[in-house]
C-alpha cells in the first residue's frame, strides 16, 4: 500500500511493508548473508546498481531495507540507513561528512561517545570539532570556522533538556554551505520533524523510543537528499556498521506502537513533572512541557509534544540522589531511555562518576541531577514510587 498521503500512526504500521508470494502480514526475517543472483548479467547488473536486487546483507537486505523506508517515510526523508547501534550512526555520518582538515561544531551537551569518538579518535586524523551550548544561537555562529563541514546539534539536550532552535540552525547552516544534521533520538519523529525543518540529516538510536522495549540496540539514518543519501550508506557498508537482519525485524514490530507508547508517556510525563515541581524535597526540574522552563515556547513551537524524559535537582544533592536511587522500586535503576519502562538515574554516581568535576559542569552535570524516562505503566504508580523513595531521603 502506498502510505505516503497517510496519517502518521497508519504509517507506523504500514510503512515500508513488502507484499511477498505468501502474504505475510509481517515483514520476514530475510536471515541471510548473501544472495543468489539469477544471471551472470543480473549479477553485474546488481553490482552496477542497474538492478534494485540485493547482494550481500552488509551493504543490503529486504528486512533492513523495510525498516529504512518506514522510518524515512516517517521523518519524510530520501531514504534511510539502518546500522548496528546509535552510534553506528553517528560514526558512519562523520565518516561520510568529515575529513583531514575538517571541523565540526556540535552541541555540548551531546551524547558522551558522540563528542568522546571525535575527541580521542578522529583527532588523531586531523579532524578538528568544536562543543558550544547551541541553545544559544550565538554560540554557534562565533564557533563556525572556514573549515567547518557540519553542525550537529541533540535537542532536547540530554540531561539539561535545553531547547536548540532546528529553523535558526537550518538558516546558518546554509549561510554557510554545513551539513546539519540533528539527534532526534528524544523526540522520535512523532515530535519532532527536523527535516521539515530544514535539517539534512537525521539521526536516531533505534534502542531507544523508536524500538522502544529496551530489547535490542540499533541506529538509523535518514537524509533528506539523495547525494548524502549515497555518501553515507557507502561509509556505513565499507565500515560495516550495518544492523542485523533480526534486529531490523524487532524494530519493525516496536516502531508500530510508537504513537500509542509515546502519546501515554508524555501523558505521565506531565503528571510526574507536575507532582515533582511542587515536592519538598526536589530543589528544580526541567522539563520542556512546564511554563517554568526556560524554553517553554520554543518547545511549543517546533515539538507537537514535550516528550517522556525530564531532569530534576534534589535539595540533599550526591548523598540525596543516592540515596533516592536505593529507595525506588518500580522505576528501574538503569541508563537508556525511551522504553515502555520508568528508568531513573543519578549521573554523578552512576553514568559520570568518573568524570572530573570540571567535566560534569561543562556537561551540565550537577551532584544533585536526576534524570528519569518516564515509562507507560500506570502513572499513581510511578508517582508512588518517586514519592516513598523522596520520603526516604
Ligand atoms: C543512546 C543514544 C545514542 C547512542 O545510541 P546507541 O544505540 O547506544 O549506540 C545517541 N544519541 C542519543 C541521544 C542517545 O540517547
Amino acid at each position: 500500500m502506498d502510505t505516503k498521503h497517510k496519517g502518521f500512526n497508519t504509517k507506523l504500521i504500514h510503512a515500508g511493508a513488502i507484499d511477498d508470494e505468501y502474504g505475510s502480514a509481517n515483514v520476514p526475517i530475510y536471515q541471510t548473508s548473501t544472495f543468489k543472483f539469477k544471471s551472470a548479467q543480473h549479477g553485474a547488473d546488481c553490482f552496477a546498481g542497474k538492478s534494485d536486487g540485493y547482494i550481500y546483507t552488509r551493504i543490503g537486505n529486504p528486512t533492513i531495507k523495510a525498516l529504512e523506508q518506514n522510518i524515512a517515510e516517517l521523518e519524510n526523508g530520501f531514504d534511510g540507513i539502518a546500522t548496528s547501534s546509535g552510534m553506528g550512526a553517528i560514526t558512519s555520518m562523520y565518516m561520510a561528512l568529515l575529513g583531514a582538515g575538517s571541523h565540526i561544531v556540535s552541541s555540548a551537551a551531546v551524547y558522551g561517545p558522540a563528542r568522546g569518538v571525535l575527541e580521542q579518535d578522529f583527532s588523531r586524523f586531523n579532524v578538528e570539532a568544536s562543543f558550544v551550548n547551541t541553545s544559544n544561537i550565538e554560540n554557534i555562529k562565533k564557533a563556525i570556522k572556514p573549515n567547518t563541514k557540519v553542525l550537529y546539534i541533540e535537542t532536547p539536550a540530554n540531561p539539561t533538556m535545553e531547547i536548540t532552535d532546528i529553523k535558526a540552525c537550518s538558516e546558518i547552516a546554509k549561510e554557510n554551505n554545513l551539513t546539519l544534521v540533528v539527534d532526534n533520538t528524544f523526540c522520535s519523529p512523532h515530535l519532532q520533524k527536523p527535516l521539515d525543518m530544514g535539517a539534512d540529516v537525521v539521526i536516531h538510536s533505534v534502542t531507544k523510543f523508536i524500538n522502544g522495549h529496551a530489547d535490542i540496540v540499533g541506529g538509523i539514518i535518514v537524509t533528506k537528499e539523495e547525494e548524502l543519501y549515497k555518501k553515507i550508506r557507502h561509509s556505513m557498508a565499507y565500515m560495516g556498521c550495518n544492523m542485523d537482519p533480526t534486529q531490523a525485524f524487532m524494530v519493525l514490530r516496536g516502531v508500530k506502537t510508537l504513537g500509542i507508547r509515546i502519546d501515554r508517556a508524555q501523558q505521565n510525563a506531565m503528571k510526574v513533572a507536575t507532582v515533582l515541581k511542587s515536592h519538598l524535597k526536589v530543589e528544580w526540574i526541567k522539563y520542556p512541557g512546564l511554563e517554568n522552563h526556560p524554553q517553554y515556547e520554543l518547545a511549543k513551537s517546533q515539538m507537537t509534544g514535550f516528550g517522556a524524559m525530564m531532569s530534576f535537582g534534589l535539595k540533599g544533592g550526591f548523598d540525596a540522589g543516592k540515596k533516592l536511587m536505593d529507595n525506588v522500586h518500580l522505576a528501574l535503576l538503569a541508563v537508556s531511555l525511551g522504553g515502555v519502562e520508568t528508568l531513573i538515574q543519578h549521573p554523578a554516581s552512576m553514568t559520570h562518576a568518573g568524570v572530573s568535576k570540571k567535566g560534569k559542569l561543562a556537561a551540565g552535570i550537577t551532584d544533585d541531577l536526576i534524570r528519569l524516562s518516564v515509562g507507560i505503566e500506570d502513572v499513581e504508580d510511578i508517582i508512588e514510587d518517586l514519592e516513598e523513595g523522596l520520603k526516604k531521603i
